[in-house]
């Protein structure tokens, strides 16, 4: 079995943040049923490099503010890495270092050719023109320019960012180089080699996994009672995909609160409304519930969608679901794991769960440099092969090893990195 615990890095380390340590005991609990040497264990706990930057930005007022930048590459054992690009208040190097990490996890157990990244800018993008945005994006790529590219680290849409910032991203790149380089990122507009389906996949990849879970139940998903947690890109998906399921969505919510009804709620028309106003806040024809109780309520299948830190010690014992699935990143906290295990509540996690984003990323990308594109059932198909495949692998763990879900997951992406960085080794 290896053991973390001769590493002579000394510690805390810059990236030592609560979320980091947590993506780090996940791989430390998975690490002895994952049977690889010391080697792999000691090089996979740490991320390779990180990049830290002070972005400034002339705002429309002619003032000057510099925001911080951040890009983490965890492991290129199986390729470039890839990862998103998220701009929030709560961005830092721990956070970035603690979602490379899971990347990388989440690309192996996908068998995606790549390695995990992350990187943001902590700001608040909605206190900021798209003027702005765009002035930021494009100096940011700028900074960030000696460390992406096509074959070595491929951003993504995350919190807050979405195709445009990537249309900036990628014109500000192809601008340096000379001629176009869709393939420098992913979830692009489909007029410069964005990907059919693409803006669906990590929420339609979310209610393939329910689907898979509730089939291997014993349960029909049309006839659950479903809650949504987060009504944005994965999880607005996500409900509208479990509706057209015919599942019951008795509840969603974003920062604003969450709206809750019995019989079910009117997917479309939320949709509507938070098109034309920006977010749920004042839809009233519903019951509104704040986040908190949204979690509490009795449902058959609760999908956090939102953002990390929500099924914590405090909140996991009120937790009335059957399934719980993870379509944001590092939703269930270290202790919530453990006390919904203790009741029987299992979890689809995250790197299985909300892998569907990065495996059309990866569509997109080998259509790119192919310059041949697929159509949406093509890649509606390729996508549900892929899904299944790491699920039923995830769930064959789970039984060989009798461990939960989050662990066979971990364990299977863990033995894929493990076997191509025993092949290579370590330089020099
Ligand atoms: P998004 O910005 O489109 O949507 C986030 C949603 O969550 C919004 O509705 C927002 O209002 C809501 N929200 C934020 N804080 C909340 C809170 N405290 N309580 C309830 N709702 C809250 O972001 P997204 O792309 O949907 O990403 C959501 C999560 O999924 C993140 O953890 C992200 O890392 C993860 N993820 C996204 C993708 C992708 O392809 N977009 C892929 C994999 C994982």
């Amino acid at each position: 079995m290896a053991s973390l615990e001769a590493s002579p890095l000394e510690r805390p380390l810059e990236w030592d943040t609560p979320l980091f340590l947590m993506a780090r005991a996940q791989f430390e609990q998975a690490l002895p049923h994952a049977e690889v040497s010391p080697m792999v264990a000691e090089r996979l706990s740490f991320p390779e490099r990180a990049l830290i930057m002070s972005v400034p930005l002339r705002r429309d007022d002619g003032t000057w503010q510099v925001f911080a930048g951040y890009r983490v590459q965890h492991s290129t054992v199986l390729g470039p890495t890839k990862g998103g690009i998220r701009y929030d208040p709560e961005v830092s190097l721990g956070e970035c270092a603690a979602l490379a990490c899971w990347m990388t996890w989440k690309c192996a157990l996908l068998r995606l050719p790549y390695g995990g990244a992350k990187g943001g800018i902590r700001c608040d993008a909605h206190a900021l023109s798209q003027h702005e945005l765009e002035r930021l994006t494009r100096r940011f790529t700028s900074e960030l320019f000696a460390a992406i590219g096509p074959q070595e680290d491929i951003p993504a849409p995350d919190m807050a960012t979405n195709e445009q910032t990537m249309a900036w991203m990628m014109d500000t790149y192809s601008t340096q180089i000379g001629y176009a380089v869709p393939e420098v990122v992913t979830g692009k507009p489909i007029s410069i080699g964005g990907s059919v389906f693409r803006r669906e996949a990590t929420g339609a990849g979310v209610v393939m996994c329910t689907e898979r879970a509730c089939e291997r139940m014993g349960l029909n998903l049309s006839d659950q009672r479903c809650i949504v947690q987060g009504f944005g890109n994965v999880g607005g998906v996500a409900a509208t995909e479990l509706n057209g399921r015919g599942a019951t969505v008795i509840a969603v919510s974003d920062v604003s609160g969450g709206v809750h009804a019995r019989g079910g709620l009117d997917i479309p028309e939320l949709h509507a409304y938070a098109a034309e106003h920006g977010s749920l806040a004042g839809y009233d024809r519903c019951e509104r519930v704040t986040n908190e109780e949204l979690l509490e309520l009795p449902c058959d299948i609760l999908v956090v969608a939102a953002r990390e830190d929500q099924i914590t010690g405090e909140n996991a014992g009120r937790v009335h679901a059957k399934l719980v699935v993870e379509g944001a990143n590092g939703p269930t906290t270290l202790e919530a794991d453990a006390i919904l295990a203790e009741r029987g509540i299992p979890i689809v996690p995250d790197i299985l769960a909300n892998a569907g984003g990065v495996t059309v990323s990866y569509f997109e990308w080998v259509q790119d440099l192919g310059r041949l594109f697929w159509d949406r059932d093509e890649i509606r198909i390729k996508l549900a092969d892929k899904m299944a495949d790491a699920f039923d692998r995830v769930w064959a763990v789970a039984d060989e090893k009798s461990v939960t879900f989050r662990q066979a997951a971990m364990v299977a992406a863990i033995r894929e990195v493990a076997g191509a960085l025993e092949s290579r080794g370590i330089y020099p």
